[in-house]
């Protein structure tokens, strides 16, 4: 296995307003501070010494596009070296704040795939969530972005805000699809503590509407010719995400900026949450050595929760076992009981729809039940 990352992924931890119901790492927009943070990435860009040609970066946070146009060119100019034999290229956006500008910047820069942070259609919602744009926001970044030659757009879709019934679903994929995407990650709303939502007492749905829920996007998309490639992502044939694949195969990728997690020469690792520490040059905060039995779970956690599943041959290099042998017993009743499927031809083992709803208990069965790998 090469084990030279190929990917880098650079964390951009600023917002113009604090959504609700955010986890994530980010603060407040100041220029002071992004000006400072831009210096420190790129140090720490640099500390990696990358000499070999990268196939994905993924610019996300936070919101990227907030940092004012001098300071987004210079993030653009500082991530330049790194993107001659790139093959995907994306950066997150918030439609508010991606402007005809940025998106000139982009396409001079080599971007090539947008990630627009939609969440709802509905304004109505989008105001009681703090969030600071409309669809018509949307529709207006969309086409500006399609005008410019970007063909490759993923939007981002909240399931289960408050108020947003399975008919604000319809509508929200109605809207979607009328919009000229070929992605789209659907995810449930869950609710973490510190946030507002939290706060406020709000809760996540139950299982079973969230089951339901997903069960509608499924068949929407399907119907709409988009390929369930992955628990939370859906793409038109030949769209999925490159990046994002990855780490679904358990590939290594640097990561840096605040909060930043990466995989590097067996070791994985969580960047500081801490903008201060940030800024006084302290980076990484956590590092994990992967054992070989970790790694094993690492790599079935991940590869199973995409439609590509676990190729037994790249098992059986990395492992040097045999997993179908080991599991045999667990797999063909995964199998009887239509929740995987073995592909003889291909060799490989993939999870049906149903499957993936039900991920972490296979997963469970895999590595602790009849068919341990340890
Ligand atoms: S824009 Fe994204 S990162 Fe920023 S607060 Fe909202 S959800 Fe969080």
């Amino acid at each position: 296995m090469n084990n030279q990352p190929q990917s880098l992924y650079i964390h951009i931890p600023f917002c113009e307003a604090i959504c609700d119901y955010c986890d994530f790492p980010k603060l407040q927009y100041f220029r002071i501070f992004a000006e400072k943070y831009l210096q420190k990435l790129k140090e720490e860009m640099d500390s990696y010494k990358i000499s070999h040609p990268l196939k994905t970066i993924y610019i996300g946070g936070g919101t990227p596009t907030c940092l004012e146009d001098d300071l987004f060119e210079e993030l653009l100019k500082i991530v330049d070296p790194y993107t001659k034999s790139v093959l995907e290229y994306t950066i997150e956006a918030n439609p508010e704040s991606l402007s005809v500008d940025k998106l000139k910047m982009m396409k001079a820069y080599g971007v090539n795939r947008l990630s627009i942070g939609v969440e709802s259609t509905n304004d109505q919602i989008l105001k009681a969530i703090n969030r600071h744009h409309t669809f018509q926001d949307v529709k207006i970044a969309i086409k500006n972005a399609q005008k410019l030659g970007f063909n490759n757009i993923n939007v981002d879709l909240i399931l289960g805000l408050p108020n947003a019934t399975k008919r604000q679903l319809e509508k929200d994929l109605d809207n979607l699809l009328s919009l000229p995407i070929t992605h789209i990650s659907c995810y449930s709303l869950s609710v973490h503590p510190h946030t507002t939502f939290y706060l406020k007492g709000i809760k996540e749905q139950s299982g079973d509407v969230e089951r339901e829920l997903y069960d509608y996007v499924e068949s929407y998309l399907k119907e709409a010719g988009f390929i369930h490639y992955e628990i939370s992502n859906w793409s038109k044939p030949g769209y999925e995400s490159v990046h994002n694949f990855t780490y679904w195969k358990d590939e290594t990728y640097y990561g840096v900026g605040l909060g930043a997690a990466g995989y590097v020469d067996g070791v994985r690792y969580t960047n500081t949450l801490s903008i201060n520490e940030y800024l006084n040059g302290i980076t990484c905060k956590e590092k994990e050595n992967v054992s070989l039995e970790d790694d094993k779970e690492y790599f079935l956690m991940l590869n199973l929760r995409t439609n590509r599943g676990v190729i037994l041959k790249e098992y059986q290099e990395r492992f040097h076992e045999d997993f179908y042998k080991k599991n045999e017993e667990t797999i063909n009743r995964f199998v009887n009981d239509e929740l995987m499927v073995f592909d003889k031809k291909e060799e490989r083992i993939y999870l049906t729809y149903s499957g993936m709803m039900i991920l972490d208990t296979i997963l469970l069965e895999l590595i602790n039940g009849n068919g341990v790998t340890r």
